[in-house]
Formats: C-alpha cells, structure tokens, sequence
C-alpha cells in the first residue's frame, strides 16, 4: 500500500455512512473507487485506502482545484476535505497548524473555531489537549477562539498513525455510487425537467442510458445542436453512459394522415415511452425516467400519464412528480444543465401542445394507437435510431 508522510497534501474522501454497514459494503466500495479512478483519469495522484476513508495522495504535478470539482461530482461520497498530513502527537500537529496561519490571515480570519476528532483513541493525548494547544497557538497570533460566532474553522483529525490538519469541510453529493443499482432508461428531451431526472436517477445509483428523439434532418444535427452537450455534462456524473438518438419523423410522417385531434400529444409521449420500452428490453434493464410534474402541462395530467404509459412494461419512474417548476430550475441550475436546456432548440412535443387534451379517453386512445399502428412505426424508428457514447 502507498504509503504517507509528514506534510504530504491529500484529499480525503468520506463515503455515505448508511450503506457502510450493509451487506453490500465491499461491492459498493469496490464501485465507488472505480467511479473515483475514472473521474479522475486524467489527473495525476495515487489513491489509498485508509481505514473508512479514500485518500488521494497529492503529487508535485497535481491540479487540486481540478480534481475537486470533479470529486464534487461523485455520487456516493459525503464529504471530502484537502488536509496536510502529519505525525499523531501535539508538537506535530502544532508545527503543521503553524502552516496554515497565514491562510487564516490571508481569509482574514478574525475569530476561529477548533474542532478536534480522533478516530483513534489510544494516543497519549485527547481532542481538549490539543484544542488548548492549538488555542494558545492561534491566541499568540491574535486570532480569538470561540465555539460560536466564529469566522473560520480549523480542523484536526487524529487516526493511528497520522493526524490530518484542514480548514475546509466540504460537503459532496451524497447518493449511492453510479452503477450499484444497475442500469435504467431515462427519456431525456432538450428542456429543463428530464436533465433533473436523470440527475435523481444516478443519485441512486443507476447508471445511465438515454434515450431522445428530436425533430431535425439527422441524428447528428440534433446532437451537435444541443443534445450532446446536455449528455456530456450529465456524464460527468456517470460511468459509461450511452446515448441512443431517434428521429421523430416516421411518427409524423405516419400520423399526419390521421386526425388525431386533441389526443397528439399524448400519442405522441406513448410512442416515445414504447420506444424507450423497447431500448430497455435491448440494455436489460426494468426501469425508465422520465421527467413529468403533475400538472405542469397537459400532458402531465393524472389520465393523460395513465393513457401514456399504457402498454408499457418497464417500470415508469417519475421522480419530479411532487417538485415545482422553481424548485426542478433550483436543481437545474446547480447541476450545470440549466443555461444548456434553455437554449433554443426544435422540440418535437411543442407542435403538439396547443389544445391538448387534459383528459385523453383510454378507449379512444386505444383505438387511435392500433390505426396509426404504432408498432410498426416503432420498428422503423428504431432501424433509424443512432447509438453514441
Ligand atoms: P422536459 O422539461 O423534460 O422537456 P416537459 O416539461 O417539456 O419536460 P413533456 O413534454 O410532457 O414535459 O415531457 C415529459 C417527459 O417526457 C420529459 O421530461 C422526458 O422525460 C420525456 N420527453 C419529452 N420529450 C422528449 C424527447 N424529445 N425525447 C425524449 N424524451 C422526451
Ligand atoms: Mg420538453
């Protein structure tokens, strides 16, 4: 194993604590550090596992701020914090605490909170001997040390053979790591919803396959324009995504001799949750995202949903069903995926939607599916469909 030394820089890695005990336990580390190591592929560190904790020893060539953003988009991680190494005794700890004053000075730090925790217990010295250290250090520096109405923090974490000295805690993502609860579909269109499902679904440990359908000339067209840009920000996130591409055109080219009236829409969704249907058979996975707000448009009516997702065998799972339009942005903005999905782009439902129906009658529905035969427009579009990953 790599081993540390005095003064070497880490970024300590915390996993959720929940699934720590389970059964599970070696299967879920295994995956996360598989996901750590490819987010990370392209930076220059080594990688120990110590005790509880995932430690990324830090080399002379290393990015910090580059490996923690992408550490900050690792499902299944806590907590994480870039910490200073040194030996578990109070002189030591003492001398690598001296290091970090002048950061305190340069945040203009006034008063600082100290907060000790060992997670070994059997040294000579306690977590309140090393705060009255530390406390007489940052007094003689003129900084106060108070547990309340603090400015800063400092932070001193004592294992067996090393102590760790940091002034951040920040908190990671959280969630299960990508790919522990297998695959699933997820109905990604170009807007601002389905990004945010998709989001929900990896945080619970499933890893990606998306499926889209677009209104332009050629897969491609629709991908450069804006849908591969919504997909490689989403899999940063992930591990192996994919991505399959439909067009939307045999559907309208079929369908325009009908008059589906009022129902469009709706018709228009159970073509797209068939084939995402069909794509889930083909990855052998039993569940599909999709990205619907009860009542955010017609088409996400209590009937309309039911009328959509009949005949459909996959499990259908809507994890935005309860959320507001402000709170899905919230999220959308803090997942990078906002500024993408407003951009303009050619949607194949908005041609649709004025009029429609909010209560789609089944049987009709029924009736309308078999005359346009959907299956066969189906196996068509799936001959047209392109795979990128
Ligand atoms: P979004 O913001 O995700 O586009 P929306 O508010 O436009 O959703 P709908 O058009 O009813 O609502 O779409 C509901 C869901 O159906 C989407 O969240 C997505 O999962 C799926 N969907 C819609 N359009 C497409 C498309 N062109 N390709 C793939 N899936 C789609
Ligand atoms: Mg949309």
């Amino acid at each position: 194993m790599e081993e540390l030394a005095i003064n070497n820089k880490v970024i300590i890695l915390h996993f959720g604590e929940l699934w720590l005990r389970g059964r599970n336990r070696n299967k879920y580390i295994m995956s996360l550090i598989r996901n750590i190591k490819s987010a990370l592929i392209s930076e220059s560190y080594s990688m120990l596992y110590y005790y509880d904790r995932i430690i990324l020893k830090l080399l002379t060539d290393s990015n910090v701020d580059s490996i923690e953003k992408k550490v900050s988009t690792i499902f299944g991680l806590s907590a994480y914090e870039t910490a200073v190494v040194t030996a578990p005794n109070i002189k030591s700890i003492r001398k690598t605490t001296e290091e970090f004053i002048k950061e305190l000075k340069k945040k203009n730090a006034k008063i600082v909170k100290i907060n000790s925790h060992r997670s070994y217990k059997e040294h000579e010295f306690n977590s309140i001997d090393v705060i009255k250290d530390l406390t007489e250090l940052l007094n003689k520096n003129n900084f106060q040390v108070l547990t309340k109405g603090f400015d800063s923090e400092i932070y001193v974490s004592i294992a067996k053979e090393h102590a760790f000295v940091y002034l951040d805690k920040k908190k990671a993502l959280g969630g299960l790591p990508v790919g522990t609860s297998g695959k699933c579909i997820i109905l990604l269109s170009g807007g601002i919803d389905s990004p945010v499902a998709a989001w929900f679904a990896m945080k619970r440990g499933l890893q990606p396959i998306f499926v889209h359908v677009h209104a332009y000339t050629t897969n491609d067209e629709a991908y450069n324009i804006k849908i591969g840009e919504l997909y490689k920000i989403l899999s940063q996130y992930a591990t192996k995504p994919k991505m399959y591409i439909f067009p939307s055109s045999i559907f309208q080219a079929y369908t325009a001799q009908y008059n589906l009236g009022r129902n469009n829409t709706v018709i228009l969704k159970a073509f797209m949750l068939r084939l995402a249907d069909k794509i889930s058979k083909l990855e052998k996975t039993p569940i599909i995202y999709t990205g619907e707000s009860l009542g955010q448009v017609s088409s996400q009516t209590p009937w309309n949903l039911l009328a959509e997702s009949y005949g459909v065998k996959s499990e259908i799972l809507r994890p935005l069903i309860g959320l507001d339009k402000d709170e899905i942005v919230k999220i959308a903005r803090k997942i990078n995926t906002f500024d993408i999905s407003a951009k303009e782009y050619k949607d194949v439902c908005t041609l649709n939607y004025r009029n429609a129906t909010t209560s789609v009658n089944l049987e009709e529905f029924k009736d309308q599916v078999k005359k346009i035969q959907l299956s066969k427009i189906l196996l068509k579009t799936l001959k047209e469909g392109k795979l990128y990953n």
